[in-house]
């Protein structure tokens, strides 16, 4: 079969099967028989037309007009055509019941066959002549409802020639068939239609007729109840609808349409449609109407259409089209909406979706760029793309306010601005002037689609291109304006949701720029880190969840590996002596859990090749992200050890040195002021005349004050090499007797002592004596007051005391306050103050030798104090 057919009359299945056409026009008869049958044979059913003049070449012919072949259909028996007279027609004419017997036995054949159904057309011409014909037929038509129609799969259309037969005929055909076809009218319901078994029956047959007319204006008010409800369907419907007519006038609008393009009725109605569109749609809409004809339906095309005041709006439309008899066009039938804010708002999420994937390809820009002009150059595709712009720039100003060309486009590089170059192989442009001038002088971005006439405009240099619209925005840093991001020249010109997409823009490449600048700043502090770590003398490793995971080079050296990959990993109890096990366990805890700072340890590291190193270990904590690093310095104390043993041993030798030169030189210098004493007062005194009495007067007082020296570095050097005894030692008691040691100077001096009450302390009660005695001696030596003051305390601090002798006597300038610790340094002369200045270094080394410290604060002509630290926590040993 040539194509899907439509079936012509497919309501005639659905109310009744029995149908007549009464024609005068032979060429309607025509056409409605063929579709009828037509429609039987695409349905599966038998058909049988009886013609008398529908002759088969006719039949042929029409057909093949509706595509189809009849012989296709003939030659495989689904279709018969014959005459009605070879038939059903017999000589005695029209004999009703023969007719019902020759329809049931080929009903039966037909489904014996595999039919659905036999459809027959039969034109009624065997009738004529017949007496009392339509009598006659009233019966036929009670036995066709009667007997076929009932039990048998059987439809017919009989036809009758309105020219052939005397009206009274016609009329009983009219009444004898419930469906009509007047000509290629079809009346489904037929309201002359008497039932048969009724049609003798005058006085019910005039019921039934009342009964149909009643039926058919009660079918008509709701026709128009209907009509009136689909109308205002149509008029309040919310979507503009529209309905043309084959040249695509204007027939039906509802008054969305005329809210939607502000037009009245009686503007539009009888207008053609392409007179609501802009010019430029007219040509298109006279075509796409065309296949909207033919094509029958429209979907979601989209148009603009113009309104009343001029200005268009997007129409996103849908349409069929309607057909009348014989699918000829009748008219379309199309709603659209409004899609102008859909567009937009589409629209705006694409541009926003654009810029959005902007920004993120500026920031992934900021790693994979390795210098600023590479940057740019890649922020300037990302803004010339999301910009739609042939041209850009982009730009930060130098320190001598002349614009560095930080980046720009090919055509910019093409252009002669492009290729200034300065010493600095910077590019840059001449004169920070015209409109790239402006964006610095205001600040803030700005556009112009006229750039020629704009009024900062200084035109274009040779080669540049012309401008045909301009657009720039500030790359800005806390507020200042250090550079500028420029685009051209952007078919059709910018607006301002442009502009503000290249603030936006350009707010990032601010941020973008300045993010790489800390970024690298940031790189270069790890480097220097790095190398600070990596190159550190001592030996450092991290330690994270009792695992190495970074180590220097030191460390690599002092455990003996190769490379660091050698101890990345290992667990830190690996590296260390099996001895210090328990104890970097404690450590790790204290800092850990305890968040304890340590102070350092030794202990040995297990080297790689199994040997063993003496290490100082410090460690400390640090966050990192979430977990806490474990920083380890390791230093190497075999070599310190050493050192500081040699240097111990060599002090010792020297002090011992030092006490057995002081001490073997006290014998021959107390035997020269002896022998010098003995000289002067044996030799008679007329032998010794006054001038070498003053020589040896001098010579004595030279030995002594060389005994003094003497002396002094003998007891300094007892303070080290003697034995040092500490026992707890009552201060008071101390204190009591260096000053009854005193008691002489005291009184003399009409000293003041005023004496706080001291601790009991583990101490050397011997060098602390001496400590007091020195301290009170200097108080009341340096003192020139009439009225001398010393006090004596002390408070605790930390785990020590602190003690002080304080004086009101001559005070000493700062810068002398440190000097006057150091053997033989003296501020004033012997003649001024008596004294050899090593008191106070024999108070240093005696503090010291208690873990103390000793320090002056004082003032010249207000007093000096001495401050001296004890530790507390000395025990009671000797040693
Ligand atoms: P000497 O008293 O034998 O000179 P010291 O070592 O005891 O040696 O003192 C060193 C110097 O410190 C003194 O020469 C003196 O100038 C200064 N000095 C020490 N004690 C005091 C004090 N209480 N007031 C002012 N100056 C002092």
């Amino acid at each position: 079969m040539a194509q899907q057919h439509k079936k012509a009359f497919p309501l005639l299945d659905k109310s009744h099967s029995h149908a007549c056409i009464i024609f005068d026009n032979f060429a309607h008869f025509r056409q409605v028989a063929a579709q009828y049958i037509l429609d039987g044979l695409l349905d599966r059913e038998k058909c049988f037309m009886a013609v008398d003049t529908y002759q088969k070449s006719y039949i042929a012919e029409d057909f093949l007009s509706l595509g189809y072949d009849v012989e296709d259909f003939i030659s495989i028996g689904s279709l018969s055509i014959v005459d009605v007279k070879e038939s059903y027609f017999e000589k005695d004419g029209f004999n009703p019941n023969k007719i019902e017997a020759f329809w049931i036995e080929q009903t039966k054949q037909a489904v014996s066959e595999g039919y659905k159904a036999l459809r027959v057309v039969g034109e009624a011409t065997f009738g004529l002549g017949s007496q009392n014909l339509s009598d006659k037929l009233m019966r036929y038509e009670n036995i066709i409802k009667e007997v076929l129609f009932p039990h048998f799969p059987f439809k017919s259309l009989c036809a009758y020639d309105k020219s052939l037969y005397p009206a009274k005929v016609i009329k009983a055909a009219i009444r004898a068939h419930p469906i009509l076809f007047y000509n290629n009218e079809l009346f489904l319901q037929n309201i002359h239609y008497i039932p048969p078994e009724i049609h003798f029956q005058e006085s019910q047959e005039l019921e039934i007729w009342l009964d149909n007319v009643r039926k058919n204006n009660e079918n008509l008010k709701s026709l128009a109840e209907q009509e009136t409800k689909f109308r205002l369907l149509f008029e309040e419907a919310p979507l503009p609808y529209q309905s043309l007519d084959e040249n695509g006038t204007i027939s039906e609008i509802n008054q969305s349409w005329l809210d939607t393009l502000g037009y009245s009725k009686d503007e539009v109605i009888g207008r053609n449609f392409g007179e609501f569109l802009p010019p430029d749609y007219v040509t298109h809409f006279k075509e796409s109407f065309q296949k909207f004809k033919a094509v029958g339906e429209v979907i979601g095309v989209e148009f603009e259409m113009v309104k009343k005041d001029g200005s268009t709006i997007l129409v996103g439309l849908n349409g069929k089209i309607s057909r009348g008899p014989q699918q000829v066009f009748r008219e379309t039938h199309c709603i659209f909406h409004n899609i102008t804010e859909q567009r937009q708002s589409e629209k705006a999420i694409q541009r926003q979706n654009i810029l959005i994937s902007g920004i993120n390809s500026i920031f992934a820009a900021v790693v994979k760029n390795a210098d600023d002009r590479e940057f740019g150059k890649t922020c300037l595709l990302i803004v010339e793309r999301v910009t739609e712009s042939p041209l850009s720039l982009l730009g930060e100003t130098g320190s001598d306010d002349l614009l560095d060309i930080a980046a720009s486009n090919p055509t910019w590089e093409k252009c002669s601005l492009g290729n200034q170059q300065d010493s600095t192989n910077k590019r840059r442009l001449p004169h920070l002037e015209g409109l790239y001038a402006t964006v610095f002088k205001k600040g803030r971005g700005f556009l112009t689609n006229n750039p020629a006439s704009h009024p900062d405009s200084k035109g274009v240099p040779p080669g540049h291109p012309e401008l045909k619209c301009f657009m720039a925005a500030p790359l800005k840093l806390n507020d200042k304006t250090t550079g500028m991001i420029s685009v051209a020249n952007r078919e059709g010109g910018y607006t301002d949701e442009d502009l503000a997409t290249l603030k936006t823009l350009a707010r990032v490449i601010s941020d973008a720029l300045s993010r790489r600048r800390a970024q690298k700043a940031l790189i270069d502090q790890e480097i220097r880190y790095r190398n600070l770590f990596m190159n550190s003398p001592d030996a450092i490793f991290l330690n994270r969840h009792d695992k190495i995971t970074l180590v220097n080079n030191a460390c690599i050296r002092l455990f003996g590996a190769q490379k660091a990959e050698d101890l990345l990993g290992r667990s830190p109890y690996e590296l260390y002596h099996l001895d210090y096990h328990e104890k970097l366990r404690e450590r790790i805890y204290r800092i850990r859990n305890l968040n304890e700072s340590l102070p350092p340890y030794e202990t040995k590291i297990v080297r790689l090749d199994g040997t063993s190193v003496e290490v100082e270990i410090t460690s400390k904590g640090y966050m990192f992200g979430d977990s806490l690093d474990i920083h380890v310095i390791l230093r190497n104390v075999t070599e310190k050890r050493r050192a500081a043993e040699e240097l111990k041993r060599s002090n010792k030798e020297l002090e011992e040195f030092a006490y057995a030169i002081s001490h073997d030189l006290q014998e021959p210098i107390r035997s020269i002021i002896g022998f010098l004493q003995l000289f002067i007062s044996k030799t008679p005194s007329e032998r010794v005349d006054d001038r070498a009495l003053m020589y040896l007067d001098r010579a004595i007082a030279a030995s002594r004050r060389m005994k003094g020296l003497i002396d002094n570095l003998l007891s300094l050097s007892k303070v080290s090499t003697n034995g040092f005894k500490v026992r707890p030692t009552e201060l008071n008691q101390v204190v009591g007797i260096v000053l009854e040691n005193l008691h002489s100077t005291l009184t003399e001096r009409n000293v003041e002592v005023i004496c706080q009450d001291l601790p009991v302390m583990a101490v050397d009660a011997d060098l602390i004596q001496r400590l007091f005695q020195n301290l009170m001696a200097n108080a009341i030596k340096y003192n020139t007051s009439h009225a001398p003051v010393v006090e004596i305390g002390c408070r605790p601090s930390d785990d020590s005391y602190e003690f002080f002798v304080k004086d009101n006597g001559i005070g000493i300038e700062q810068k002398f306050q440190e000097r006057i610790f150091r053997p033989f340094q003296r501020l004033h002369t012997s003649q001024e103050y008596e004294g050899v200045g090593m008191g106070l270094t024999l108070c240093k080394r005696i503090v010291e030798r208690h873990h103390g410290r000793i320090w002056m604060e004082s003032q010249p002509g207000q007093g000096s104090t001495i401050f001296f630290t004890l530790s507390a926590s000395l025990g009671g040993h000797d040693c």
